[in-house]
């Protein structure tokens, strides 16, 4: 037996990627690293009423941006292509003819009509219908059907399903690695299509085939799968083949806790629930996704990585490569993780404090050249490294250091009636005066000046800086004076001077 890890993350593009996908494809990621398996990229395209355009193409950026890199894919290849599942199509009929041939499946020929018609009276009396161990044996089937009548049908290409049969009363057992041992009994499954006689396998047999033939040895993937696991069992047994290990990943949980993390909350919060926009190719309407809204992908990924897994020590900051590391299925819990917006905020700020200045810099200088302003870098790169911490995105920088690279035109009304009393002219004047006769424009030069000037003359230290910060920024805000003074230099901050000094109250 192949005792390598090769794990698969098997998605259908039927819309964009939500972040929890992306979870799941992060673990399993991190899991085949971790162990120097393969990390396998499968679309699973079989239900083709759901297939939107664009979607494939959509979930392979966002996993290139998240840095989650694939060994076998739809783009690179490898030794089980092709990876598509509708580019596979003529090979699944042969498991299915299998499993009929071994009475692990048979042919149904109830049309949807007369299922509706089953629903739709069972609904009357207040219950579910389901084609199962106690119904399947009054419905048109292989099962009650005498098998000349069967060959008659089939011949005359009377449209028919393929469903699998359920055991009869049997417990299946089944092993996840992070839930445990989950029983359950079978009449409480129903008898799954498996194959449609358009051609098509459905998601349960392409899925259990195609992790059969591409050797894969863990399934890693969301909660919401679990139920199908019986079956999935029950077709590994019926195969007579190996099943992978199983381990089904924690729902991610709204802010609040209640229930599963949507697009709605996303909408309602404020936040992006997908890694990269998302232009809906049938609605037209735009989903903002972490790339767009200023998001590092490291910082995205690491936020993802602890919503579900714990390293158990008190460590929040991993690098890819970290969490490589220190990654196990062991450690990922089994209740939900609740989505926090604003630790999602934190990790960003985080790696955006870590970044080099002058990273920062070329970043924002992109920012700057939108907005038309030219600067130089070593300019850029000061501003930047004077205001990091006050931002999480490379965007609010803008909003932190407008004052740097724009003279004020308007004053904060708030802070002139606080501040701009009727002795602050003279004294700005006279400070002005004092300014002009520095000639290194240094912070520790102009804080001892500024400095002595004050003690010299008995003045008050606030009185005199937030006058001085009104006219150099405009309103109460920015860093340290003499930093900005330094930064904007001399001529610009006498001009700034005499143009508040000409445009406030005498
Ligand atoms: N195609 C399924 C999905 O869209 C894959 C589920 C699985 O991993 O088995 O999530």
């Amino acid at each position: 037996m192949n005792t390598s890890v090769r794990v698969r993350f098997a998605p259908s593009p039927t819309g964009p990627l939500h972040i929890g996908g992306v979870r799941t494809a992060l673990y399993n990621y991190l899991f085949a690293r971790k162990h120097d398996g393969s990390m396998i990229l499968r679309i699973e395209d079989t239900d083709q009423g759901r297939f939107v355009p664009g979607a494939e193409q959509y979930i392979i950026e966002s996993l290139a941006w998240c840095g989650i890199h694939f060994d076998e894919s739809v783009v690179a290849g490898g030794p089980h292509a092709p990876y598509r599942q509708s580019d596979r199509k003529t090979l699944y009929k042969q498991f299915s003819d299998k499993l009929i041939a071994s009475g692990h499946a048979y042919y149904a020929f109830d049309t949807p009509e007369e299922l509706e018609e089953l629903r739709k009276a069972a609904e009357a009396e207040k219950q579910t219908f389901t084609y199962n161990t106690s119904t399947r044996k009054q419905l048109r089937n292989s099962l009650t059907m005498a098998a000349d009548e069967v060959d008659k049908l089939i011949g005359e290409g009377t449209a028919f399903v393929v469903r699998f049969l359920i055991p009869e009363n049997t417990e299946v057992i089944m092993e996840d690695i992070i839930r445990g041992k989950v029983v359950v009994k079978s009449e409480t499954l129903d008898d799954k299509v498996l194959y449609k006689s358009d051609g098509m396998p459905t998601y349960h047999l392409a899925n259990i085939v195609d992790d059969h033939l591409m050797e894969i040895s863990h399934v890693i993937r969301g909660e919401e799968w679990l139920p199908s696991l019986p079956l999935h069992v029950l077709l590994y047994q019926a195969f007579g083949w190996d099943a992978p290990q199983f381990a089904h990943l924690p729902l991610l949980l709204k802010p609040d806790g209640n229930g599963k993390l949507s697009k709605r909350d996303g909408d309602r919060l404020g936040f992006p629930v997908f890694p990269l926009q998302w232009n809906d190719p049938k609605t037209g309407e735009t989903s903002s996704g972490y790339r767009e809204s200023g998001y590092f992908p490291d910082a995205f990924v690491n936020m993802l990585a602890l919503l579900g897994w714990n390293p158990g020590t008190e460590q929040e900051i991993f690098s890819m490569d970290e969490l490589i590391g220190a990654f196990s299925l062991e450690r990922v819990g089994k209740a939900g993780s609740k989505f926090d917006p604003e630790k999602t905020k934190w990790f960003n700020h985080q790696y955006l404090v870590k970044r080099s200045d002058s990273s920062l810099a070329e970043d924002f200088s992109i920012f700057l050249q939108e907005k038309g302003i030219t600067s130089d870098n070593e300019t850029i790169t000061k501003v930047v490294s004077l205001v990091k911490e006050r931002v999480n995105f490379v965007k609010e920088i803008w909003n932190e250091s407008y004052f740097f690279f724009e003279t004020p035109t308007e004053y904060d009304d708030q802070v002139v009636k606080k501040r701009w009393k009727a002795e602050t002219p003279g004294l700005m004047r006279a400070l002005a005066e004092i300014l002009a006769t520095i000639d290194a424009f240094e912070p520790s030069n102009l804080d001892e000046a500024i400095k002595v000037w004050i003690e010299t003359n008995g003045y008050g230290m606030g009185a005199v800086m937030n006058a001085l910060r009104l006219l150099l920024v405009g309103a109460a805000k920015g860093p340290h004076l003499a930093d900005i003074m330094a930064i904007i230099g001399k001529d610009e901050t006498l001009k700034r001077i005499s143009k508040g000094l000409s445009s406030l109250p005498q």
